[in-house]
């Protein structure tokens, strides 16, 4: 009984039972084997063999970084899938930026036709549509996409969104904000940089010459922006959904994106969680020229409290990195590094600083690099503006529309 429990949650091969040293389970105390304590331990994804559950700690085969465990020590090659649990499975699809690759998941719907759901796209580029159409044809052996969903409107979960509806005649389900501001991007990105956005770059220190070089580059991004259908199935905020067999309730939050969606099906335990939680990096928490006032690190920071009071032991399948356990762990990582950032900033505050001051003493090796001003000054001054708020910095604003800031 116990091993068809564990067969239903994916378990494929035990290797390491988290036992007190009094033999005692973590979990419920329980000094029996329990499927309770046996959802802490680790799946592989390198074996099939059955291991016997050990009640001392044993070796682990993934990857762990303190109280972060991966499930898997590599992702599927790109283009490759690698199963995670059963019923969900993890595409690999490379990324044409500096951030090399996106994780996009296919869920069994089962039934008739075998239906699959598929969350996230990747970029839109001739690669990535060369790697759907395999993907289409080879990986899903005869199974058909029924339905796609991205967790935001950054172009690197939905840039092919459009272009896969054309192709499979399915539904795109999306947050309404999400669905509508890579469309306002896509308008935007047509013409010249706006007035107003060359007057918030100015504001904020960067000259004519960097702005030029900004808009030029525009030209030679390694994606394109496939139209979005005209239609879409809207998602809300706490809304119950069943895909892939399973049931997930949406939750909706800001901070890296405005609506960005995040999955969690509380019966197995999994968290589909987007970029909202990333298991290495920190998602981009920016202010940009479209809103330029914006506060987003309240947001972020707030959906990270949100997002901890689910279970600890959660399975966390993040869009960028590795698949892992240890929810509360990487979120209390995730609020330490802005604090530490937040405080770094405060102590740069010396005296009155623009942005691109900030940037530089906060990100030199960004600054230094090509093509990553704006991501690192939009970094800045979301750190700039969540002091402020906080009533830890002042922003002034010069008669000539010149903004600094100074710590209080
Ligand atoms: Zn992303």
């Amino acid at each position: 009984m116990l091993r068809q429990s564990l067969q239903r949650r994916g378990y494929q091969s035990l290797l390491v039972v988290s036992w007190t040293p009094a033999g005692r389970c973590h979990a419920c105390a329980s000094s029996q084997p329990c499927v309770r304590s046996l959802d802490i331990v680790l799946q592989c994804g390198m074996s099939c063999q059955d291991r016997k559950i050990s009640r001392k700690p044993h070796f682990m085969h993934a990857k762990v970084d303190g109280e972060i465990k991966y499930l898997f020590d590599t992702p599927p090659q790109p283009g490759a899938t690698q199963v995670v649990v059963p019923g969900l499975t993890w595409l690999r699809v490379p990324l044409p930026f500096v951030l090399d690759h996106v994780n996009c998941w296919l869920l069994d719907d089962g039934g008739a036709g075998n239906a699959v759901t598929l969350i996230d796209t990747g970029a839109d580029n001739s690669k990535t549509r060369e790697l759907w159409d395999r993907v289409l044809e080879h990986t899903l052996g005869g199974r058909k996409i029924s339905r796609l969903i991205c967790t935001h409107g950054h172009p690197d979960h939905v840039g092919l969104a459009g272009w896969l509806v054309d192709k499979l005649g399915v539904d795109l389900h999306m947050t309404l904000v999400e669905y509508l501001a890579p469309q306002v991007f896509m308008e935007e990105g047509k013409k010249p940089i706006s007035a107003a956005a060359r007057a918030f770059f100015n504001s904020h220190g960067l000259d004519d010459l960097a702005i030029a070089k900004m808009d030029k580059s525009r030209e030679t991004a390694p994606f394109r922006n496939y139209p979005l259908p005209s239609s879409f199935v809207r998602m809300r905020d706490g809304d119950s959904v069943k895909f892939g067999g399973r049931s997930w309730k949406i939750l909706v939050n800001g901070g890296h994106a405005d609506e960005h969606a995040s999955f969690y099906c509380k019966a197995d335990g999994i968290l589909i969680a987007g970029d909202q939680i990333l298991s290495r990096i920190s998602p981009v928490v920016g202010v940009f020229p479209t809103q330029p006032q914006s506060e987003p690190l309240s947001d972020y920071l707030l959906s990270l409290k949100r997002l901890r009071t689910l279970p600890p032991d959660l399975l966390v399948l993040p869009s960028h990195g590795l698949p892992f356990r240890g929810l509360h762990e990487r979120i209390d990582q995730l609020v330490t590094h802005h604090a530490e950032r937040l405080a770094a900033l405060e102590n740069l505050m010396t005296e009155p600083m623009n942005g691109v001051a900030m940037a530089h003493g906060l990100f030199p090796r960004a600054m230094a690099a090509e093509g990553q001003t704006v991501m690192a000054l939009a970094e800045t001054l979301a750190h700039a503006h969540h002091l402020v708020a906080t009533k830890r910095a002042k922003r002034h604003v010069s008669t000539s529309g010149a903004i600094t800031f100074s710590r209080c």
